[in-house]
């Protein structure tokens, strides 16, 4: 069946009678649609026609590693009012929308097949209210750029160790940031308020009265969330006048011994002292012959006054253990701009393979498992890294609800393609060997398009129901992606 359609080329007064067949008449008419919408937009769209489509589409992902996954188109928001049209054409167009912020999503969760990529990274205006220690803060803020406006007012904020992450997927898997268990636990639980666009185009504001299921979900649902988030109104800390870091590195060897030794002192040690174990290469380009895989002990303390610091550290001075250490460096000062330094520098944005994973047994006892798993580490970029202490108070009714005393991720970073397989089996080798230390995963980096058991594995079981109840209930078209 065709049908007739009278066509009339007005500027040139001529008309013209086109047959058309239904695919091509509805292919015709959501062509004017999608041109109706990039006319009113103030950011851009970007279609797969488009000559620029590829080029965005790679540049969406922070790393080397570019999943094949096309979205049908890609809005570039400017502002909130994109949001909001974006969110009303995939409604009225029965198109699927993944959202990017920052692209730091390790396995690219918000590029994927046939959907409208809404892109929000453009949202990044910020306010400070000193009288009530708050900020308004669009979701596209990067960390370092948010750490230094508040820092201007005298504040701080759990922000991702990572400078370059921005709060919006951060904050929504969770958060582990800067000197978390004094400010807060996971840094999600400093959100006191969110801006969101919800499945039906409606810009509200979600808070522990108004719009409590948004409110809810929005601390730890991520890519699970049923809306987009715009805004946060988040509660701040008095910036910390002095942090200072000891840093202590031994042969792989003694991993265990280290491991045990530090999670003895960390559990005594005060709150404002965040602790990570590193196994990885040595860092010292001319480090002696021996082993070159070395455990690096970073501790910070984040304190008012350069004594209370040093109170804080002198355990790990003072030890015997520190006697046979490959190298040491004590009491140094870090600011918030140097630590951001230090991670851009060990962080490239190369190659990345990552898993991890919640545990609540001993740091030793798991180390132990791994030492010669790190020696085969086909990269001298990767690491394991041990954060202890994550969040050691009871979590606050929020979707984030699965967490361990120790976190433990694997990072494969490595430069070329050829290299991928043994870089890949590196990281599943590591999740094998610790399978039966495995709590739980962190919402904040799962892979859920290979393993969409980790759903399950990410909340508990209570609040999967919640999460699964409210995302039906206030999108119940699956307007948004989700894994669950
Ligand atoms: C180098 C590096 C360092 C990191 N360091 C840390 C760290 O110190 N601590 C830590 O906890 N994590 C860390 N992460 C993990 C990081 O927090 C997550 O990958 C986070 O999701 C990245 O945020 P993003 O805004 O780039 O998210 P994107 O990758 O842009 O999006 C990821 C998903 O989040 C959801 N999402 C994003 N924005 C919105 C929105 N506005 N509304 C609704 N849903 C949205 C979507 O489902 C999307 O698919 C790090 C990651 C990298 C690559």
């Amino acid at each position: 069946m065709t049908i007739s359609r009278r066509k009339i080329l007005s500027g040139l007064g001529i008309t013209t009678t086109i047959l058309l067949s239904p695919l091509q008449l509805f292919a015709t008419s959501l062509k004017e649609k999608i041109e109706t919408f990039r006319d009113t937009l103030n950011g851009k769209l970007i279609t797969r026609n488009d000559k620029n489509y590829e080029l965005t589409r790679l540049s969406s992902v922070w790393q080397q590693v570019k999943p094949k996954q096309f979205p049908d188109c890609i809005v570039q928001a400017k502002n909130v009012d994109d949001v909001v049209a974006a969110v009303n054409f995939a409604r009225t167009n029965h198109k699927q929308i993944s959202i990017r912020c920052g692209g730091h999503s390790y396995y690219s969760s918000f590029l994927q097949n046939d959907k409208l990529m809404l892109d929000v990274s453009s949202l990044r205006e910020v306010s400070i209210d000193t009288g009530k220690r708050q900020a308004r803060v669009q979701v596209a803020m990067r960390s370092v750029d948010f750490m230094a406006e508040i820092a201007k007012h005298g504040f701080s904020f759990p922000a991702a160790h990572c400078g370059n992450v921005p709060l919006g997927g951060f904050l929504l898997g969770g958060g582990a940031g800067w000197n978390g268990e004094a400010w807060g636990g996971m840094s999600c639980f400093n959100i006191s308020e969110v801006e969101v666009v919800t499945a039906q185009g409606q810009l509200i504001r979600a808070n522990a009265e108004q719009n409590s299921d948004y409110y809810w979900a929005a601390r730890g649902a991520r890519p699970n969330f049923f809306g987009v988030v715009t805004e946060f109104v988040l509660d701040l800390y008095a910036e910390p006048k002095v942090i200072l870091t000891t840093t202590l590195i031994w042969e792989v060897s003694r991993a265990k011994d280290v491991a045990d030794w530090l999670e003895a002192h960390i559990r005594s040690m005060p709150e404002n002292v965040e602790a990570l174990f590193i196994l990885t290469q040595n860092p010292d380009p001319k480090h002696e012959a021996g082993e070159e895989r070395v455990c690096i002990v970073q501790v910070s303390a984040f304190s008012d006054t350069e004594a209370e610091a040093r109170q804080a550290l002198a355990p790990l001075s003072s030890s015997a253990m520190t006697d046979d250490c490959l190298a040491k460096t004590e009491y140094a000062s870090t600011p918030i701009a140097s630590l951001y330094e230090w991670d851009a520098m060990a962080y490239p944005q190369w190659r990345w393979d990552v898993d991890h994973l919640w545990s609540d047994d001993s740091a030793g006892d798991v180390v132990e498992k791994v030492i010669q798993h790190t020696r085969d580490m086909p990269s001298t970029r990767s690491s394991i890294l041990l954060l202890l202490k994550p969040h050691t108070k009871e979590l606050p009714d929020a979707a984030f609800s699965m967490i361990g005393s120790l976190y433990i991720a694997c990072y494969a970073i490595w430069g070329s393609p050829d290299e991928d397989i043994p870089n890949n089996n590196w990281v599943k080798k590591t999740m094998t060997l610790l399978k039966e230390n495995t709590k739980g995963h962190y919402v904040n980096e799962s892979n859920y398009a290979d393993n969409p058991e980790r759903a399950r594995g990410s909340f508990s079981a209570e609040s999967l129901q919640k999460l699964k109840r409210l995302s039906s209930k206030h999108d119940p078209e699956h307007l948004f992606h989700s894994y669950l």
